[in-house]
């Protein structure tokens, strides 16, 4: 028989993981009978009862397994946990959202990509008309850039962590120790057989998104300069340019020079001064991320501290 992993991060979740539980067994019962499967629920650091509710699903189905963290590391952070603690003996594992944005309903489809031997199934989301402008719109404008900053081509709504994993690629992603993992990047650099699905993602059923915009920002830059070094490029090509530019005013400077006309323009002076030192400020901050991620990922500090887990 064949067993498949459902990977699940939950973030305050108490209401919802119950009723995931529930939608995943019922798939499983009614339409993927020949499967085994098990639950791995990842308690990023919740605040609420996500660690009772956790506990009371566990003692009532074998199949429900859990990881607590320490405190709340972020939901790549959860998904990179869960991914490591996949069983050996599984043979796909699916990764998805505790909020039922990700419904259950498409995992038979999933499974059967992967049967027709595909070992990376992602899911291409269509948006419904709930999902405010400001998202969709931020979320497209962040794939256009990151398929321009990396060399890879996201579909436009693709990323969501919505996917199957085939056990090659499975391990392969337990081998990854980067400090900053982005793991959307990662499954799309990985290479390996790959294929798309649409799903319609659902509505949030109960609690708020965690992703406040802070987090999103943070995510969206992670992205960018774990995936790519490009903006470090950018850099190199923007002094290069302006330092071209600035040659353009040499013919000017002698000519003044020359004919001895007095050189007025403190505006001009004090805004180039003030354009510059912006530039060089943003460029330094660039580099400084990269050398931050050197700094965390030489230091090897983990990605995430497991507090309990029940297997
Ligand atoms: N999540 C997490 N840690 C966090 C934030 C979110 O594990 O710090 C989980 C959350 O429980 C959910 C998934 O990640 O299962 C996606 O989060 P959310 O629905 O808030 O994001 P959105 O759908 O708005 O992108
Ligand atoms: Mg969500």
């Amino acid at each position: 028989m064949k067993k498949i992993s459902l990977v699940i991060p939950a973030y305050n979740e108490e209401i919802n993981i119950p009723i995931i539980r529930e939608k995943i067994a019922d798939v499983f019962n009614s339409q993927l009978p020949q499967y085994v499967y098990e639950l791995i629920f990842v308690n990023d650091g919740s605040r609420d009862n996500t660690q009772q509710v956790l506990e009371q699903l566990a003692s009532e189905f074998p199949e429900v397994k859990y990881i607590e963290f320490s405190r709340n590391f972020g939901h790549q952070a959860a998904l990179k946990a869960g991914l490591n603690h996949v069983d050996e003996l599984s043979n796909a594992t699916i990764s998805l959202d505790c909020d039922l944005q990700h419904p259950p309903c498409f995992i038979p489809e999933l499974i059967q990509e992967w049967e027709k031997g595909y070992d990376l199934v992602y899911t291409i989301r269509r948006y419904d008309v709930s999902e405010s402008f400001f998202k969709k719109f931020t979320s497209n404008l962040y794939y256009k850039i990151l398929a321009r900053l990396s060399d890879f081509q996201f579909e436009k709504g693709e990323g969501a962590d919505f996917k199957l994993y085939d056990a090659r690629v499975i391990s392969e992603i337990k081998k990854n120790h980067e400090s900053d993992l982005f793991l959307r990047g990662f499954t799309k650099w990985i290479g390996f057989k790959q294929k798309g699905i649409n799903f319609q993602a659902g509505v949030r059923e109960n609690g708020i998104s965690q992703y406040t915009i802070n987090k999103m920002f943070a995510l969206a830059l992670a992205g960018v300069t774990s995936f790519s070094v490009k903006p470090l490029y950018l850099a190199a090509y923007l002094g290069l340019f302006f330092s071209l530019m600035s040659m353009l005013y040499i013919p000017y400077v002698i000519y003044a020079l020359v004919t001895k006309t007095e050189i007025s323009g403190w505006a001009s002076i004090i805004s180039t001064i003030v354009f510059f030192g912006g530039l060089q400020l943003c460029i330094l901050g660039i580099i400084g991320i990269y050398l931050g991620k050197i700094f965390t990922q030489v230091k090897e500090r983990p990605l995430f501290i497991i507090k309990s887990k029940n297997f």
